[in-house]
């Protein structure tokens, strides 16, 4: 599990710069640099989510992440022990990335 900072605050699930939606999937699967990987659990404020309004921030979730050219990559997990994902100004998951991306 890791600690996830999350600065895309305009995702349904950001709560408090935690993610309330406990896993989310990183890709980018030929990434070289962090501007190549996405978070594709993204949702865009006032889309419907699996979470609701009570749903609070989990400072450690589950990371699968598709993104195997990073040094923290292990079959296809996350091994670090915290990450950031930037996206301040995200809109949709295209304009977030895994600012934790290391090649190896
Ligand atoms: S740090 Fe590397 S392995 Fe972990 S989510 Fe980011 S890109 Fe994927």
């Amino acid at each position: 599990m890791t600690i996830l900072d999350c600065s895309a605050i305009s995702c349904t699930y950001n709560k408090d710069r935690l993610c309330a939606k406990g896993d989310i999937l990183v890709t980018g699967s030929t990434a070289e640099k962090p501007v190549e990987t996405q978070c594709s659990s993204f949702i865009g404020a006032g889309r419907d989510c699996y979470c609701n309004s009570f749903s609070s921030g989990k400072e450690k979730i589950s990371v699968k992440c598709e993104a195997i050219n990073c040094v923290f990559n292990e079959n296809r997990t996350c091994s670090a022990e915290h990450i950031g994902i930037a996206g301040k100004q995200a809109h949709s998951s295209s304009e977030t990335e895994c600012a934790s991306f290391q090649k190896r």
